[in-house]
């Protein structure tokens, strides 16, 4: 039951063969989303290969394909509808189910990188048993997915509970790469930190013009020491991810919010603002759980291979 799993994200790939929730072995790649998604799945398949031959697993014992991409994708059929601005943007028009025949001759299974993270931790992570689940993903973006009465809440083209990061916060706000406006995640998201950072009048006196990457483990790590903008940072960005879960709660009405991505390693800080603001400003008065993701890192990975082995068809 070895599958070929790949987690598309805005920054990195994540490439692993996974057997019944067990990675063997996994590899990044930098995801290079100017590049498009034909791509990086012509930089993903020899990586897939390598990592049969460290495992001794023979290509022909791979039963079947899981990918996770940061997009829309349409439930039934894998039509791909949409992807954030400007990044893998000939996703629309490649055609992957044929790619993917022609090269490997195998079943194969796509959806929302968030759908896929969900999917992880309902079948190995922290909302095993759980019926009506939320999960924000802060990553590169902000993401959302949602699980109702125990299955995936797609609507007709998949972008139903997908599009948290992408509410509006201020009808003032400038464009977003999606085509909305004053988006969640232009205010506190891995890829509009840098700039926010560097534009603050505080940047040349704080200790993150030192740091190599502007990232929000600097955020909050300085934060923690006193850094003024690094606090401010901070603050913004709880503020939101806290708008986003209450969001979520007033739409979807969940009995757990899951938080993952690479900023849920924060979640001791996080998680206790997040309650906090529900109390204050939340319409629910009974407490909503708030748990980091349980795999971590590797939700979308065991997710997207769970579903894989479940759902590939060769048709898709
Ligand atoms: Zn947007």
């Amino acid at each position: 039951m070895a599958v070929w799993a790949a987690d598309i994200g805005g920054t990195n790939i994540k490439l692993a063969i996974v057997d019944r929730g067990r990675i063997l072995r996994m590899r990044e790649i930098a995801a290079i989303p100017a590049d498009g998604l034909r791509r990086a799945m012509d930089r993903i398949a020899p990586v897939w290969l390598e990592l049969c031959e460290q495992t001794g697993i023979a290509q022909c014992d791979i039963t079947a394909i899981g990918l996770a991409i940061p997009a829309i994708v349409a439930p039934e059929s894998g039509k791909i509808w949409a992807v954030p601005g400007g990044k893998f943007a000939d996703a629309p028009k490649f055609k992957l189910a044929a790619w993917i025949d022609k090269k490997f001759s195998k079943p194969a299974y796509w959806c929302n990188d968030a759908h896929a993270a969900l999917a992880g931790e309902l079948k190995y992570g922290v909302a095993r048993g759980a019926k009506n689940v939320g999960m924000i993903t802060m990553g590169t973006g902000v993401g959302t997915a949602v699980v109702m009465q125990g299955k995936a809440l797609t609507g007709t083209h998949g972008l139903a509970g997908n599009a948290g990061g992408h509410n509006t916060l201020d009808a003032g706000g400038g464009p977003c790469g999606c085509g909305n406006i004053g988006c969640v995640e232009m205010h506190a998201s891995s890829w509009a930190l840098p700039a926010q950072a560097a534009n603050s009048p505080l940047f040349s006196q704080s200790a993150l013009a030192a740091e190599a990457a502007i990232t929000y483990e600097a955020v909050f790590r300085l934060a923690g020491k006193g850094d003024l903008l690094a606090r401010q940072l901070r603050a913004h960005a709880l503020k939101i991810w806290a708008i986003t879960a209450t969001t979520l709660i007033h739409n979807y009405d969940p009995d757990l919010l899951v938080l993952g991505g690479k900023i849920a390693q924060c979640a001791d800080v996080i998680v206790p603002y997040m309650h906090k603001f529900i109390r204050a400003h939340c319409w629910a008065k009974w407490n909503v759980p708030i748990r980091p993701a349980a795999l971590g890192n590797e939700a979308g990975i065991k997710g997207i291979a769970y579903l894989a082995t479940k759902d590939a068809k060769r048709s898709r």
